[in-house]
């Protein structure tokens, strides 16, 4: 790959943060212009880094050309939680704020985050002066810096897992902007005189090339995807005790349609670390990426593309060379399951926790279904916590045996899915937002991923398949928030109503699938899907996972680096 990004000029998006004064904008004039329900241009690049996106209603927008209207623009919001883990005081607060600013729904995002959909600009300003009054926010949710730090849910399973979420925190807290253009603009803070002493020490100016993420996963579960991360550190723990993590790093899973310089990455192990170092280690690696990461074409400025440009030597040593510290051998881990935990299960301190499916992360009230309500309730009586997974679902965590009881009346009365029931496919599913309100949707995807996996149970209840776990994701396009393509049956939208079927990902997070198909309707993706199905119900070795099977029987080519993805 050419070493060489010194193309003419820096992409524009650098020019915009250079010139935003430390992401300030005229974000403060966008918001007060009371004549449209849009921001400007430049400032819904740097609202992201404030955790919001200006979207609109794909749904509508006919019917507003129609009626000589702009589209119905409203603002999604991302709550940073790290790690996951809220109280009950704040689940009802942002439950409140989701019912009266956005909605209706809450989404529960693939990296342990709370997302308002559909806020209009005029209420978009209390609504996050809402979550800050809950202490949670929405600062860096979004934008080119470190994202919400992803962590193995549960903190309260055990001592180690404990440990394990303090350091996401310890990493969250030193690696957030301190710009304080977010407490002027969102929360009326004073106004720093002429911007000029504000700064970024971290940052500076120009922030990241690109978005940067981070997970912590504890083996045997690898919950958080944490190889799909620009940064991620793999807990090893020695006698029940944590000593370290080893690094992995320059995974992702974005790419573009038609250009094959873009590509999804699974990220490399390339050393360990004792615990103390993980502060310093995570600083080296954002800073590695800040000054070589591209800063010319946005669709290869991610830490995947940079250590494919420069090589992982020279990443390595410079990381060495930033934090002071000698990267040592990487210890064996190895990873099981990619799933979650479902149902009561107790931890080493006694407390019970119970972990909930929210089919594609939506939490809403439909069709008799209640679920919003019902967490509503359990956090009106509920005394321990409340933890987001990486796989969209929820945990009510830290219920005392006294308690539990009460939870359980709860789960029965609103008839809250025991995910037992479900076929293990459902289990493990992801689903993206995609339309209506997703500018870059091609396609559906969590509003449509539950009735076609109805279609494909009837295919694995037909084979014997169903409590088979098969991992399946689906996007409403490539750019894979819902890590399409770490799922043994990826669908990615590349048109309304048509999908791309990849196949032969590992059932641990450790392996991309491949393209099988191309252009399917769903006509075709049961057509596609029926025969490798049964076919592996005749011919599956034992204990062997489905992704493993098409790369055995030959339906795709194991994808064994993001450079050969594509070919
Ligand atoms: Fe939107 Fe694509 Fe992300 Fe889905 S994967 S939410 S369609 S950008």
């Amino acid at each position: 790959m050419d070493k060489n990004i010194n193309t003419p000029k820096p992409s524009s998006f650098e020019v915009v943060k250079e010139n935003s004064n430390y992401l300030r904008g005229t974000i403060e004039e966008s918001l007060k212009d009371p004549l449209t329900g849009a921001i400007r241009a430049d400032d819904q690049l740097l609202i992201k880094f404030h955790g919001t996106y200006q979207q609109q209603d794909r749904d509508v927008d006919d019917e507003r050309r129609h009626q000589k209207l702009e589209p119905l623009y409203s603002f999604l919001i991302r709550v940073r939680v790290p790690g996951g883990v809220a109280t009950p005081q704040q689940w009802l607060a942002l439950d409140g704020l989701s019912e009266k600013y956005a909605d209706h729904t809450l989404k529960l995002t693939t990296r342990q985050a709370f997302q308002f959909h559909g806020v209009l600009k005029r209420h978009l300003k209390t609504t996050m002066k809402g979550i800050n009054k809950s202490l949670l926010d929405t600062i860096a949710a979004c934008g080119d810096v470190n994202r919400n730090v992803m962590c193995s849910a549960n903190p309260f399973e055990s001592l180690v897992h404990a440990e394990v979420a303090e350091d996401a925190k310890r990493i969250s807290a030193h690696l957030t902007p301190q710009t304080n253009a977010y407490h002027e603009i969102w929360l009326d803070g004073k106004l720093i005189e002429g911007g000029e002493k504000d700064e970024e020490p971290l940052y500076g100016k120009h922030y990241l090339p690109r978005k940067f993420k981070i997970a912590i996963a504890i083996p045997p579960r690898n919950d958080t995807d944490v190889l799909s991360n620009d940064l991620g550190f793999i807990a090893i723990v020695d006698n029940e005790k944590l000593t370290g993590y080893n690094l992995s790093v320059g995974g992702g899973m974005a790419f573009t349609f038609g250009n094959n310089a873009t590509y999804p990455r699974v990220a490399d192990v390339v050393g360990y670390l004792p615990k103390e170092k993980i502060v310093e280690v995570a600083e080296a690696v954002l800073i590695f990426q800040r000054d070589n990461g591209n800063r010319f074409e946005r669709k290869n400025a991610r830490l995947k593309y940079t250590i494919d440009r420069l090589g992982l030597d020279f990443f390595r040593s410079e990381i060495e060379r930033l934090s002071g510290f000698k990267l040592q051998p990487i210890k064996s881990y190895k990873f099981e399951t990619l799933g979650d935990k479902y149902g009561w299960s107790q931890g080493e301190d006694g407390f019970y926790h119970y972990g909930v499916f929210v089919e594609g992360g939506k939490l809403a009230d439909r069709n008799g279904y209640l679920a919003k309500t019902a967490l509503r309730e359990i956090a009106h009586i509920h005394q321990g916590t409340f933890i987001l997974t990486g796989n969209q679902n929820v945990i009510i965590a830290q219920v005392a045996e006294k308690q539990k009881p009460l939870v359980e009346a709860l789960l029965k009365k609103y008839k809250l899915i025991d995910a037992d029931t479900l076929s293990s496919l459902r289990q493990n599913s992801i689903a993206c937002a995609a339309l209506p309100l997703c500018g870059l949707a091609f396609a559906e995807a969590e509003r449509y991923l539950p009735s076609l996996i109805d279609k494909i149970d009837n295919i694995l209840e037909a084979n014997g398949l169903s409590k088979t776990p098969i991992s399946i994701r689906m996007t409403g396009c490539p750019n894979g928030c819902g890590r399409p393509f770490l799922s043994e049956i990826g669908l990615v939208g590349k048109a309304p109503g048509k999908y791309n079927l990849y196949l032969g990902a590992s059932f641990t997070g450790d392996r991309l699938n491949k393209l099988y198909k191309e252009m399917l309707s769903e006509q075709d993706i049961l057509s596609a899907l029926t025969p490798v199905l049964v076919d592996f119900a005749q011919h599956k070795q034992e204990e062997e996972h489905f992704g493993d099977f098409v790369i055995r029987k030959d339906y795709v080519k194991a994808t064994t680096a993001g450079l050969n993805f594509h070919s």
